[in-house]
């Protein structure tokens, strides 16, 4: 059978985390990358393009990723991309969800494409593994735990701060809190009371160190209601030692079925690469929006609303096989 043709949007970690998916996935090609910076070339050495000429491949593409940043760049691309495509992207701004909903399902439902939103691991695994928790043990208690992981946008608040040259947040759970739900003894709590923020951080030459400390520690919002540590670097150590992506964590749900019954749900992840396995993530996606168009999907999705069984390149009947 014919491969699903895929087009790339972006070509920053997502958009080369995405190639390389890509080449585990033999029912897929890739066709082109689309950037708004005119590139010299891509890894695979498909055609790099400017997104301006993407409409010319309406009928060559059949699932566009957009790996564009959620802050600014999907707000635009994706309206605009799931108007001429089918369309997987990773949009994970919290609060303008059902905004960017509303908006991709309007602009997808007029082209009569499926447009995927919010895929990836949180949004996306980890919902899908809360919800089906929620559904099954109705009497209980949900923890997120993240990390151990960098955290782009406190990484970025400390490298503002004056006096710092570069720096890398680490959001680490407490181990005690992981314990205390797998023996089912923790009572619900807050982000702040079971995960510590870890700072490394290069100074510029003859910086004051105790101010930048303390400009951290202080920081409300990012820092101030959190257990935080600050270790200064040297910048070899740095770039030795803190040069990837890692993330990660834990989805639980604790609950009883009758009194003294208790269960424990626990789905969990270990990445030493973020964008690499979140674009894992988006390719596994890309089929099933295949699907989903080839059975008249029209508009907006999200992980709860695309089969399960559609993700994967086996057939329903080999699945079937494999059901136990
Ligand atoms: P990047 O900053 O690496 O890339 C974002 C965009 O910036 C790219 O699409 C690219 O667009 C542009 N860009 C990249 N590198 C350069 C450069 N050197 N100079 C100028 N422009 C550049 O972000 P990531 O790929 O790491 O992350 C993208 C998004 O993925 C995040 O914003 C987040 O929303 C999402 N994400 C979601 C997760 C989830 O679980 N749902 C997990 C992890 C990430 P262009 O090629 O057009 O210039």
């Amino acid at each position: 059978s014919q491969k699903i043709r895929i087009g790339i949007v972006g070509y920053g970690n997502l958009g080369k985390g995405a190639e390389l998916a890509l080449r585990q996935n033999t029912d897929m090609e890739l066709v082109a990358v689309f950037s708004r910076r005119r590139l010299e070339k891509t890894l695979s050495g498909v055609p790099a393009l400017l997104v301006d000429e993407a409409e010319a491949y309406r009928d060559k593409i059949d699932v566009m990723l957009l790996c564009g940043g959620s802050a600014t760049d999907l707000i635009e691309q994706g309206p605009r991309f799931s108007s001429l495509f089918n369309t997987v992207d990773s949009f994970d701004t919290h609060a303008k969800i059902p905004a960017y909903y509303a908006a991709m399902e309007q602009s997808a439902k007029a082209s009569g494409k499926a447009a995927a939103i919010s895929v990836g691991w949180d949004p996306g695994l980890f919902s899908l593994n809360r919800l089906l928790a929620g559904a099954v043990l109705p009497q209980g208690t949900d923890y997120t735990f993240w990390g151990k992981g960098v955290s782009q946008g406190h990484s970025d608040a400390v490298r503002r701060i004056p006096g710092v040259k570069t720096a890398k947040q680490y959001t680490v759970p407490k181990q005690e809190a992981i314990s205390g739900v797998r023996s089912g003894t923790l009572p619900p709590v807050n982000a702040h009371e079971v995960h510590v923020r870890d700072c490394y951080v290069v100074a510029e030459p003859g910086a004051d160190l105790a101010a930048i400390e303390t400009a951290i520690k202080t920081m409300p919002h990012y820092f101030s209601d959190y257990e935080t540590h600050v270790s200064f670097v040297s910048e070899q150590e740095f770039e030795a030692s803190h040069a990837g992506t890692p993330h990660g964590g834990f989805v639980f749900r604790t609950g009883q079925t009758s009194p003294d019954v208790n269960h424990v749900m626990e789905f969990a992840l270990k990445l030493d690469s973020n964008p690499e396995f979140t674009a894992s993530v988006l390719v596994a996606y890309a089929r099933a929006v295949f699907r989903l168009a080839q059975h008249g999907g029209r508009g907006a999705y999200t992980v709860f609303d695309i089969p399960f069984g559609w993700l994967s390149p086996k057939s329903a009947a080999e699945l079937r096989q494999e059901l136990l």
